[in-house]
């Protein structure tokens, strides 16, 4: 959708009756009306500015957040096209250790409980550069990658992992399923979230299946989003966030069932979710599932009002952090950032955060440094700049690191530095 579309839209006679009036639920097509969480209007949050681009016009979307009345899938509305968003998608999963080892004990895990082989076949969805794949193909089992940024399936392909650089649907897995493809493990992680037309995802993974096979998805659980008040996990690349509940009810809708759950650490929180077709009853379902769907309604997550109280707590956790700043200014004191993440720059735009309240920040990720953070323009240097400038305190963007952030930085405590963290609530460390 447009800028123009939104405008449109807007002046419309009947949206002007009914202000809340949304768009229809990605999955059930009900008019969303309740709103989960409106951080306001944010840039897109992986376009970082050179510093001749800070003189030009800087295109702004809303981070509305809308909560399904009907179904509860909680969803933003796709103002950016997945064509923009993954084709030269420029996130390489093998840069990150810690996640390419994650990706390793899966496979072995899953090589193991599904008894893989080489007569099987292991489809994987936004298979990004094969990190995850690579290790069903050093087991010599017949894997295929579905990649839609081309550079991105080149290094893949380059290494060995077939992968096709398409987009996902049932259009691709009926070729598939025709050119006798089907698939023993379909692996889709960190991708639900970033499907435009979900049902058409789904309606394929049910058709690239096999008849005994097994899907697997990861995403980030919305329970401890709402637990955490995670709200930097919004931003525009994302158009769902679902509970257990929620994924369980959109992948019933096409015949497949749920039948195990992992909680993981990942993400500040997710979820790893193991399905099958409805039919197979080779497979029973778990306790985990029925012991996670009612820790979910018991959080309230499967009635409207449950999601009523996170905007409020959002609202008041930048206020918190607000005042910190504005105190910590005027005494004196200096504040920089660490880490130039996506979920930072949510976080800086819905508060109105910019050089004025955090001087600079600083990214390992040579990429970044020099450049402006979207929207708030505060600049990205190399991290020694710390050391250089002896700031009071250093706020941690990716919060989720904060372990690992704080032991890299351990030195500041030598000129008596702080770690702040805004997330849940503004925490001085
Ligand atoms: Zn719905």
């Amino acid at each position: 959708m447009s800028a123009i579309d939104i405008f449109e839209r807007s002046s419309d006679p009947a949206a002007r009756s009914d202000d809340k009036q949304g768009p229809p639920c990605r999955f059930c097509g009900a008019t969303l009306r309740a709103t989960f969480v409106d951080l306001g209007m944010s840039p897109l949050c992986e376009s970082y500015l050179t510093r001749a681009q800070l003189n030009r016009m800087e295109p702004f979307y809303p981070l509305h957040v809308y909560v399904c009345g009907e179904c509860f899938l909680v969803q933003l509305e796709a103002y950016v096209s997945a064509e923009h968003i993954f084709s030269e998608y420029a996130y390489f999963s093998s840069y990150s250790t810690s996640w390419v080892e994650h990706a390793r004990l899966y496979t072995e895990q899953m090589i193991d409980r599904l008894c893989l082989g080489a007569e099987s076949r292991v489809v994987e969805l936004a298979s990004n550069d094969g990190y995850l794949l690579q290790h069903f193909v050093a087991r010599g089992i017949p894997s295929l990658g579905v990649e839609p940024a081309a550079n991105i399936a080149d290094v893949a392909n380059r290494q060995g992992v077939p992968t096709l650089v398409r987009f996902f649907g049932e259009q691709l897995a009926r070729e598939l399923a025709a050119e006798g493809k089907a698939a023993d493990l379909i692996v889709a992680n960190n991708v639900l979230a970033q499907v435009p037309d979900l049902n058409d995802f789904v309606r394929g993974m049910k058709i690239l299946l096999a008849r005994r096979g097994v899907v697997t998805i990861e995403f980030p659980h919305l329970m401890r989003t709402m637990q955490g008040l995670q709200f930097d996990q919004v931003y525009h690349e994302h158009f769902s966030y679902f509970s257990s509940t929620t994924a369980e009810r959109v992948l019933a809708a096409h015949g497949l069932a749920v039948f195990d759950v992992e909680e993981l650490p990942t993400h500040g929180g997710s979820l790893r979710i193991f399905a099958r077709h409805a039919e197979d009853t080779s497979r029973p379902v778990e306790e985990s599932v029925r012991e996670l769907r009612s820790r979910e309604a018991a959080e309230g997550l499967t009635r409207l009002d449950g999601y009523s109280h996170f905007a409020e707590a959002v609202k008041e956790t930048k206020r918190a952090l607000l005042s910190f700043l504005i105190e910590a200014k005027n005494a004196k004191k200096t504040v920089v950032g660490y880490g130039a993440p996506g979920k930072g720059n949510t976080l800086l735009n819905y508060c109105g955060i910019r050089s004025d309240l955090l001087d600079y920040t600083v990214d390992r990720n040579p990429y970044k440094q020099g450049k402006f953070l979207p929207g708030t323009h505060i600049p990205i240097d190399h991290p020694d700049r710390i050391e250089e400038t002896r700031p009071d305190y250093v706020l941690i963007l990716p919060w989720n690191l904060k372990n690992e952030i704080k032991q890299q930085l351990a030195f500041i405590r030598e000129w008596g530095g702080q770690f702040v963290l805004p997330i849940p609530r503004l925490a001085v460390e």
